[in-house]
């Protein structure tokens, strides 16, 4: 009742009630499906969509362990025997009692910090054995989580001086909000697109032309989104960006609905942030009071604007913008056909920007340091800094800040690197890195080159035909030494596909499920080579034919591992020893069709 039946609402009611009661009842299925309208099977189609929401009881403490490959590779497997032993139950189940539930969950954001868990949203790290039998103790005797939490910190590395270093400097609120008084709108906008800067996020779309594309919109409503939902495996900078410099996300939001002409703005954040919101809200009333955000902004040209925060419930493809804008209407979190863009029909129909954490921090510091001085960071093509969080077999894992144009193999030397073989360089979804690639620069030239589309004459045709998604650089950068087993890493990431597929196109949903059995027969040495050949055409097919950039580039890291390391595959396929090549399902299977025929035939 207090917060109405507006659709947009729906998420945050799912998630009273599931915090609440620590499920989602029948009884709450039929209220409130009732209050908005919704059949019960449309309203079980949204709360099963995502990952956080459950129709049984997931126990007073929920307990989420990570299981990507930089987890598991740290330690996960025995912190989850740990709590196993502690609770007395097996991961996926509740204690007899409700007391605890016990879950696996994809990347957390907090790979630098591995092992590591969330119990009801709270981060704790570096987990061990003694570590999780205490927290058990403590939370059995009547602690609550966010008593005992760790308050995650990653180690910030920055390369450029700190003159030359755009995020990890120190900052004074409002400080960049002085220019709002000096620039109209359209000048703002002109400055973002002489800046270069492009989409953080991974799809790498110029920002100003972005910004130019809404503020041409007649719409008299427009919205700003902050997409603050990084779910690509082994990315925490956006967390670090929000706890170091969370007024920069909102200075950047201010100077974003400033410059289209919007009047209000959300921050979605995923929910293994949660614990980051009182934090931003308390920032956001900050803001308010100082006359920053709400009704007539002091500016060149005066103007109203707010932000809430919207919270995602967990689910990989919301990253996707069209994907988390149907998460903010209340509904599955399934991206669109394009047919539209978010500048042209987003959130509500209304023309909308979706800019990740990093782009809108990037605003306020390019504005304050100004346009010369950014362009003279980094390369021609890539001007200014990039951040990556770095994890896996390295000595320094944690956050970097560095200046486009660096040499991978000098990065390789920053991180302590440890005997490097494979990298994985933007997340799951991204490009595969082997030696043979180290001379190479982190840059628009050069490393990114194949990706950036920055030539093309009509941006929005060139990103619809891309459906939307160009370059995915989202900054996270694993690295697996030479004793790592390449298949396994390949595993772990096509699993993830399958997980998190949202299963509306069946080249993706379909086709990642048949790629993870190519991988489980080549690692049970199964394989033949006629399995590499359809990897590589179904991988095709999947590219080409998937809606949303998750389909697209689900299998990239398995074709450029098949590429760059094809004497694995090859060891893989000659392994076959006992597994009889001439096996013919057909065969096998030719009394049971007769059986079944003649049943058909009797039937008929
Ligand atoms: Fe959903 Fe995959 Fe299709 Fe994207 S490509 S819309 S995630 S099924």
């Amino acid at each position: 009742a207090e917060k109405g039946t507006d659709r947009s609402t729906l998420m945050d009611i799912l998630w009273d009630v599931q915090r609440r009661k620590r499920y989602i009842s029948e009884d709450d299925i039929g209220k409130i499906g009732q209050a908005f309208n919704m059949s019960k099977t449309e309203l079980e189609g949204v709360i099963t969509f995502y990952h956080f929401f459950s129709t049984t009881n997931r126990g007073k403490y929920t307990i989420y362990l990570n299981d990507s490959i930089v987890a598991n590779q740290s330690g996960r497997k025995a912190i989850q025997r740990a709590f196993e032993e502690a609770l007395g139950i097996k991961l996926g189940h509740v204690t007899p009692d409700n007391m605890f539930g016990l879950y696996r969950t994809p990347c957390i954001g907090l790979s630098d910090q591995e092992p590591s868990c969330l119990i009801n949203f709270k981060p704790f790290t570096n987990l061990t054995r003694d570590r999780v039998f205490e927290i058990v103790t403590e939370l059995k005797s009547g602690k609550r989580p966010s008593e005992l939490c760790d308050i995650p910190k990653s180690i910030i590395h920055y390369t450029p001086a700190e003159e030359r270093t755009v995020f990890f400097k120190p900052y004074r609120q409002f400080s960049s909000l002085s220019i709002l008084n000096t620039y109209s709108p359209e000048e703002i906008i002109d400055l973002v697109k002489k800046s270069k800067l492009t989409g953080r996020g991974g799809a790498f779309f110029p920002t100003g032309l972005k910004w130019e594309f809404c503020r041409n919109n007649p719409s008299e409503i427009k919205y700003i989104i902050c997409n603050a939902d990084e779910g690509e495996p082994g990315t925490f900078k956006d967390r670090v960006l929000m706890e170091e410099h969370p007024e920069l996300m909102i200075e950047g939001m201010i100077f974003a609905a400033y410059a289209v002409g919007a009047s209000e703005g959300a921050i979605y954040l995923r929910a293994e942030y949660m614990y980051l919101r009182d934090r931003l809200e308390e920032l956001l009333s900050k803001y308010r009071s100082q006359g920053y955000l709400g009704k007539g902004i002091k500016a060149k040209t005066p103007f109203d604007f707010d932000v809430y925060i919207h919270m995602g419930a967990g689910a990989y493809v919301c990253g996707e913008e069209t994907a988390l804008i149907h998460s903010m209407e209340g509904k599955r979190g399934e991206p669109g056909t394009r047919e539209f863009f978010p500048v042209e029909k987003g959130f509500n129909d209304r023309p909308t920007i979706v800019n990740n954490v990093e782009t809108l921090c990037a605003v306020p510091r390019i504005l304050e340091m100004g346009i010369s001085k950014y362009l003279s960071l980094g390369t021609k093509a890539t001007p200014g800094t990039k951040l990556f969080s770095v994890s896996g077999d390295c000595s320094k894992p944690g956050m970097y800040e560095i200046e486009w144009g660096m040499k991978l193999r000098d990065f390789l030397d920053l991180i302590g690197a440890e005997d490097p073989c494979f990298i994985l360089f933007n997340g799951f979804a991204g490009e595969c890195l082997s030696e043979a690639d180290f001379d190479r620069e982190i840059s628009g030239e050069n490393l990114l080159a194949e990706h950036m589309q920055f030539r093309f004459k009509d941006p929005l045709e060139y990103a619809r035909k891309m459906g939307g998604i160009g370059l995915r650089s989202g900054g996270s950068f694993m690295v697996f030494n030479k004793q790592r087993d390449l298949l396994k890493i390949l595993k772990n990431v096509a699993d993830f596909f399958v997980a998190e597929s949202c299963g509306i196109c069946v080249p993706c949903r379909t086709g990642n499920f048949l790629l993870n059995k190519k991988i489980d027969k080549l690692i049970l040495g199964h394989a033949e080579q006629q399995d590499l050949d359809e990897i590589k055409e179904w991988s095709n097919i999947i590219k080409i034919t998937s809606r949303c950039g998750l389909g697209k580039m689900s299998s990239t890291a398995l074709n450029h591992a098949m590429l760059k390391f094809p004497e694995v595959f090859e060891k893989r396929i000659s392994a076959n020893t006992d597994f009889n090549k001439s096996f013919s399902l057909e065969g096998a299977t030719a009394d049971y069709d007769r059986i079944i025929n003649e049943m058909t035939l009797d039937y008929d």
